[in-house]
């Protein structure tokens, strides 16, 4: 009948068939959005025997929903984990896994150049409930090392880094915390499993923002993470159940169908990302440019490592501080200033005042989010009208 999952294919097969089989009830090959809150049992007994977890089955869309469980197995799969819980968004993922993990009083050890609404989880929110998170530079990893104690429950990392493109060793960071008996998270929100699956490099929780490249189309806004089946259990019936934070069947099967082509986009954003990189380089309005994927990024030797290839995000510090940076970003006419990224069109912003407000001046300096610096991402269009975009906006910079 084919459609038929196998752990041996490649990831770019795995993108398209990974959902698995047809629609058992009716053999739909697009995945059917199944748009309900409830499911009917068939008998009482089955209803109790389903809550008592003694039969397989589906009860209330807050807890699963086959729309929602086509997703995660897809993600599961592509990530080379066991198993995969969705939410309503990455915020709802990253705050879900802390959560489960950490109680008043305990802490966790996170890198410090993270998403700007991370940054604010960690230093804002987390501690209200006496959760700390302690930030600290995580391009060495003994800093992590330094910074664990015995209430510490987890080490939280993003890499490549956003928006500084900076990298972190999975690895040795995996090691770190094994060490300590706690569990590695990384956010592999910017390289997706296309370019790298932290799993395999001995972490223990993957968590993206869905919205990014895995939905890839600036549509919907989801979130995922990605474990041990025990932990993703617990993770489902505890903090998604109680918390709420869950993803709509719709949303679920817009990512399902995003998925499909995850494999062609990265390639795209991959080799358009490369082109501009080089073009801005030499520009003699471009202070600098961090993109892994450049022999000049101070750990392009660990991109080239632990990511299969170097993505489709882009930094660049323009002459001229925030006023340049401003020109440039009035004057684009095919790129879109706006905020988020890994669309397929490309989007531009200015970290400092936008996506990273949240940190505070000295703190932004500290992390290498400069006045001047522009964060692009980098669209599936033709790579010269992007160039023919950035050289006139850079044009109107004096
Ligand atoms: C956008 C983003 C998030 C937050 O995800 P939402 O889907 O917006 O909640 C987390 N991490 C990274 C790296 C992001 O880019």
């Amino acid at each position: 009948m084919g459609h038929k999952v196998n752990k041996n294919w490649k990831i770019s097969t795995m993108c398209v068939h990974g959902a698995g089989g047809y629609d058992k009830a009716t053999g739909a090959v697009g995945k059917p959005i199944y748009q309900t809150s409830t499911f009917a049992f068939e008998s009482a007994r089955a209803g109790a025997e389903i809550f008592l977890g003694e039969r397989e089955g589906y009860v209330y869309t807050r807890i699963s929903n086959p729309t929602q469980e086509a997703f995660e197995k897809e993600m599961a799969f592509l990530e080379g984990g066991e198993a995969a819980l969705a939410f309503g968004s990455g915020m709802a993922a990253i705050s879900g896994v802390i959560m489960s993990l950490c109680k008043n009083g305990d802490n966790v050890v996170s890198s410090d150049t993270l998403y700007g609404g991370s940054h604010q989880l960690f230093t804002e929110t987390l501690p209200r409930w006496d959760i700390q998170v302690r930030e600290v530079d995580g391009t060495d990893c003994r800093n992590i090392a330094d910074a664990i104690d015995k209430k510490t429950r987890a080490i939280y990392i993003e890499t490549p880094a956003n928006p500084t493109m900076s990298l972190i060793d999975i690895e040795q960071c995996a090691a770190i915390a094994h060490k300590h008996g706690i569990p590695l998270i990384v956010d592999n929100t910017f390289p997706t499993p296309y370019f790298q699956q932290p799993l395999k490099l001995g972490a223990d929780v993957v968590v993206h923002s869905a919205t990014k490249y895995i939905g890839g189309h600036g549509d919907t806004v989801a979130g995922v993470a990605i474990g041990k089946k025990d932990f993703i259990d617990e993770l489902r019936m505890g903090i998604l159940r109680d918390m709420g934070g869950i993803i709509s069947p719709l949303n679920a099967w817009l990512l399902v169908r995003g998925l499909k082509t995850l494999a062609i986009r990265m390639e795209r954003h991959q080799e358009n990302a490369m082109q501009i990189a080089k073009y801005l380089q030499f520009h003699p309005k471009v202070n600098s440019v961090f993109y892994p994927g450049l022999t000049t990024h101070p750990q392009h030797a660990l991109a080239k490592k632990q990511m299969s290839g170097f993505g489709g995000m882009i930094s660049f510090e323009v002459k001229g501080g925030r006023k340049a940076g401003e020109t440039l970003m009035n004057s684009v006419e095919l790129i879109t200033l706006a905020v988020s990224l890994g669309d397929v069109d490309s989007l531009i912003e200015h970290p400092g005042s936008m996506t990273h407000s949240t940190y505070a001046p000295e703190d932004l300096a500290a992390v290498g989010i400069t006045e001047g610096l522009v964060r692009l991402s980098v669209g599936i269009e033709d790579p010269k009208d992007i160039i023919n975009d950035l050289s006139q906006a850079l044009n109107k910079i004096n």
